[in-house]
């Protein structure tokens, strides 16, 4: 097989006093998503569609969230070492798609820094393309109670 595609989705909660990481990007903002890491849910959900086009079972397995190594762990670095993984089992990222779903902040002004932080991860900022979009209104999203992320992503053998 030549060609994977995978598939991630995340959610984390949004609290007062922690900061708001999006894509490895801090995001001034009045709250911060709760997390074990800095609960990063954009590239959570790049990590787990990575490793569910890699056949690698999802993030949990290879973050646990009961590892003390992880508490406060820098996300977009741990999409570095999956990245990692990816190349050692004969796979480079060919293309990664996302969504933040979101009511606040607007992201719009952070996505070139995010592409950035992603492409010294080492996918390259051509190969990324993030978006995001309200829930208007509607739904935990959408009462602004939490951040959620869709991924896909194609792998190419190298
Ligand atoms: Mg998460």
């Amino acid at each position: 097989m030549t060609m994977r595609i995978g598939i991630g989705y995340d959610s984390h909660r949004l609290v007062p006093d922690r900061k708001l990481i999006l894509g490895g990007t801090e995001i001034p903002f009045e709250k911060g998503l709760a997390g074990h890491s800095d609960a990063d849910v954009l590239s959570h959900a790049i990590i787990d569609a990575i490793i569910g086009a890699l056949g690698e079972g999802d993030i949990g397995r290879h973050f646990p969230d009961t590892d003390s190594k992880w508490k406060d762990a820098s996300s977009i670095m741990l999409l570095e070492s999956i990245i990692k993984m990816a190349a050692n089992k004969g796979f480079s990222i060919e293309w990664v798609d996302a969504v933040v779903i979101l009511e606040k902040p607007k992201l719009l002004p952070h996505i070139a820094s995010i592409k950035t932080n992603i492409a010294r991860a080492g996918i390259p900022a051509d190969c990324i393309n993030i978006k995001a979009k309200t829930n208007e209104g509607m739904g935990f999203t959408g009462r602004g109670e939490g951040i959620a992320a869709q991924a896909v992503c194609t792998l190419k053998a190298i």
